[in-house]
């Protein structure tokens, strides 16, 4: 019998029959994949709490021909309280949709996973800025992904003195101001921001986000985490939009 067990977080839903679901699951052992939730509607079933949307649960799946089919789902961690905030809510969906765009079928990423986890757990227990998650979640998936800004100092001369650095879209980094040269149309930033991309790109993923910002340092960071992310990915996420105050 082909059954499998492994953890993972429903990142979509799809209501299908009278009462039954299909779900996407961000598995740790196989990525995504896609299983059939029988009955999952039903006020009984015993899959109504598992199957829901970013609830990370122990499963145990059937293999069928096309798709899997759930036999058992433990719930570990709902993250409820995210359920409670407008605001939260539309920061899980945008991470959500990033996350459904750049994890394959059938190919583990536990980095991401872990890292999905990471900020789905601040934005649910804590009342750290909805910014400052959504920023480091953003340059951290980068990175993870290979696509991550050079910001060990300045990348083209080595010099690491954060306090004169602007940051080049074009050469995806950090240039102090004698190789400003270098792209004309670098961003101007502040010393606390060149710091805090050096943190979030090299910090140990368990302080990723033990670490505070002025006002000034978060609108920066989320200016340069919003563009470079659309410039990789080559998608504009906008579900962001939505939440109009720095928070
Ligand atoms: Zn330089």
């Amino acid at each position: 019998m082909s059954y499998i067990k492994t953890v993972g977080i429903i990142i979509r839903e799809v209501q299908t029959g009278e009462a039954d679901k299909i779900v996407t699951i961000f598995s740790k052992s196989m990525g995504k994949i896609t299983g059939s939730a029988k009955g999952a509607r039903r006020p009984k079933s015993r899959f109504i709490a598992g199957t829901q949307l970013l609830c990370y649960s122990d499963f145990v799946l059937y293999k069928g021909r096309e798709i899997y089919s759930i036999n058992s789902c433990d719930v570990i961690e709902p993250f409820y309280n995210i359920r409670n905030s407008l605001d939260k809510l539309t920061c899980a969906a945008h991470m959500t949709e990033i996350i459904n765009d750049i994890v394959q079928e059938n190919q583990p990423a536990i980095k991401v996973l872990q890292l999905f986890l990471n900020s789905l757990h601040m934005l649910s227990k804590t009342d750290k800025s909805l910014y400052q998650i959504i920023a480091i979640f953003e340059l951290r998936l980068m990175s993870i992904l290979g696509y991550g800004p050079l910001v060990g100092g300045c990348l083209n001369c080595g010099n690491q003195d954060f306090e004169s650095m602007e940051f080049s879209f074009l050469k995806c980094g950090l240039t102090c101001k004698k190789c400003s040269f270098l792209d004309g149309s670098a961003m101007d930033i502040s010393e606390g921001t060149a710091k805090a991309l050096n943190y979030i790109i090299y910090s140990n993923i368990k302080n990723l986000f033990c670490f505070e910002v002025s006002d000034q340092v978060l609108r920066e960071l989320n200016i340069i985490s919003k563009r470079y992310l659309k410039e990789r990915l080559e998608k504009e996420y906008k579900k962001m939009d939505f939440i109009k105050s720095l928070k």
